[in-house]
């Protein structure tokens, strides 16, 4: 992963011309910012000396406490992240990262670090956006990354139940390979799936753009194990169950605040015989919706379902190596089939039918395929752009779909006042038969002072959003980003009861400090 971008430093790609030209007329993109600073001038603080115990436990190969581990793991990957490693900030670098080998180790480790009160950030793929990696360390004797990536095999797999038995520290190909090689998938792509966790997913909740197919991370989910500072929890005996409140989902979208996910049982399917994509076109936005609202509701549900608004369509960054060819106009919809061959030439021939009901015309493969090829490389221009003094920027929420087209609105309108000279592209990118969620991507120029300029609009836009009845997050998390926010979503006693929790699992604070539950007041 490249230090301060995204992914694999080999695949990083430049802007057209007439791409950099049009940034520079329309949004005011200023001529040769900064170059990033070169890894070796970055000067992270003196490291804490917090890691000798810890070699005892998971041996001196796996602790490291060299400026270049230490950079490696500051922070994630949002743009705001980005933006702060190329000028140089390393101050949040943690004191050491530390790589434990197995469940026993993070245990010992947890134990260690709750008797000498050192922070612990769980590290899966490190490409938070939200700033889950960014736990607030200072009154603690250290702050270690407890990177998982040596926890990386399939241990079990019960071919009668479909399901899989994951460590933590798989990344997604690594884990969709081996589950291939038994004729399985699970069927999750997000677009960081090249770089995420398996424990990452599980921590965060994660969506992948086939979800209306396969699910969210959550729903595939049946049991997980969890090192804790009070010991090890392991949950889901059956697939479900009346034993009170499900456990599970206290885990799931925990943000490695209550405890280390070490493995998930996981829910897999039969490798798909056929996977075939294809675009439709719409007039609009409103019409589009209509028509991934039926195919939600009433079916047959496309396995990859997501409809780009008018300006997202003109741009193209649902296909995002075709970036700045004639688009054409209205909106389109990617609708991709994976599954056995005779199943998926009825719910293809069933969406057919809905798409064209509702006003859809065909595009064939092309549009689709196009958008497969690329499903992965749009992280890749968001480097590019900040190469050339622009800033793109993603958020997320969602909402039942009687409040959708409020909700967009106000997404939208709130970003058009708070970043003039913008350009704000919407597409729905996972469906429910009860609502969706909204994914948004802006481009701006990077102008004077971004961080602050993006951390005020953000602000707004999370009014905005609870003003109209949305979710702080579909899918990326709460962080620290919203962290102040989730008082919103779920009332103080939601955040109280959140707080119960952490105490009773860590009760020294050491895990991810700062992250997912907000400061109690007073
Ligand atoms: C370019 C880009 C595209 C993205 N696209 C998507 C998308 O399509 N869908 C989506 O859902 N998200 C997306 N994300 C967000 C991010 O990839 C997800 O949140 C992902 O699930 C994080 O996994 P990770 O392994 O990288 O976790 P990390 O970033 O390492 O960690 C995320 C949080 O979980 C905690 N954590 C990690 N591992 C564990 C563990 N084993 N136990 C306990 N806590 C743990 C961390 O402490 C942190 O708080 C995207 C991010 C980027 C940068």
């Amino acid at each position: 992963m490249l230090w301060n971008g995204w992914g694999d430093p080999d695949r990083a790609t430049r802007l057209p011309d007439s791409v950099v030209g049009l940034l520079r007329e329309l949004l005011g993109v200023r001529p040769d910012p900064a170059p990033p600073v070169p890894l070796e001038d970055l000067a992270p603080p003196a490291p804490r000396a917090c890691a000798r115990a810890l070699e005892e436990i998971v041996g001196p190969d796996h602790v490291r406490t060299d400026d270049e581990a230490r950079i490696r793991h500051t922070r994630g990957k949002s743009t705001l992240d980005l933006l702060r490693i190329r000028a140089g900030d390393a101050r949040d670098a943690p004191d050491a990262v530390v790589l434990p080998g197995d469940h026993e180790e993070i245990l010992a480790v947890l134990a260690q670090c709750s008797r000498e009160r050192i922070a612990v950030v769980p590290f899966g793929g490190g490409t938070s956006v939200v700033g889950g990696l960014t736990a607030e360390g200072e009154s603690f004797a250290g702050v270690v990354a407890l990177d998982l990536r040596r926890l990386d095999r399939l241990t079990a797999l019960d071919a009668v139940s479909r399901t899989a038995t994951l460590q933590a520290g798989l990344r997604g190909p690594r884990a969709e390979a081996l589950l291939a090689e038994r004729g399985y998938t699970l069927g999750h792509y997000p677009q960081s799936y090249e770089w995420a966790s398996i424990g990452g997913f599980a921590a965060t909740r994660s969506s992948g753009q086939a979800s209306a197919g396969y699910g969210r991370f959550d729903e595939m989910v049946a049991g997980l194990t969890v090192a804790t500072p009070r010991g090890t929890l392991t949950l889901g005996r059956a697939p479900k169950s009346a034993a009170g409140p499900d456990l599970r989902q206290l885990v799931l979208g925990s943000e490695g605040a209550f405890g280390v996910i070490t493995d998930v049982t996981a829910r897999v399917r039969p490798l798909p015989e056929v996977r075939r994509y294809e675009g439709w076109r719409f007039a609009s936005f409103a019409e589009g919706t209509a028509a991934v609202r039926a195919l939600a509701q009433d079916g047959p549900l496309p396995t990859v379902l997501r409809l780009s608004d008018e300006t997202e369509t003109m741009i193209g960054l649902a296909r995002p190596d075709e970036i700045g060819e004639a688009n054409g106009d209205g909106c389109l919809a990617v609708c991709g089939y994976e599954g056995a061959t005779e199943e998926v030439a009825g719910r293809r021939a069933g969406a057919h039918a809905v798409l064209r009901a509702h006003g859809g015309n065909p595009l064939g493969e092309g549009p689709g395929e196009s958008w497969a090829a690329g499903r992965f490389s749009a992280p890749y221009l968001r480097d590019a752009l900040l190469d050339v003094g622009a800033l793109a920027e993603t958020l997320e929420t969602a909402g039942f779909w009687s409040d959708l087209p409020r909700l967009e609105e106000a997404v939208r309108l709130t970003l058009a006042r708070e970043l003039p000279s913008s350009l704000v592209m919407c597409h729905i990118s996972h469906v429910y038969r009860d609502g969706a969620s909204l994914y948004f991507t802006v481009v701006t120029a990077q102008g004077d002072e971004p961080l602050t300029r993006w951390g005020r609009a953000k602000a707004a836009v999370n009014d905005a959003i609870i003003e109209a009845g949305g979710t702080i997050s579909h899918h990326h998390g709460v962080g620290t980003d919203h962290r102040d926010r989730l008082v919103d979503e779920i009332g103080p006693l939601g955040v109280e009861m959140l707080r119960a929790v952490k105490d009773r699992l860590d009760p020294a604070g050491i895990l991810n400090p700062g992250v997912l539950i907000p400061p109690a007041r007073g």
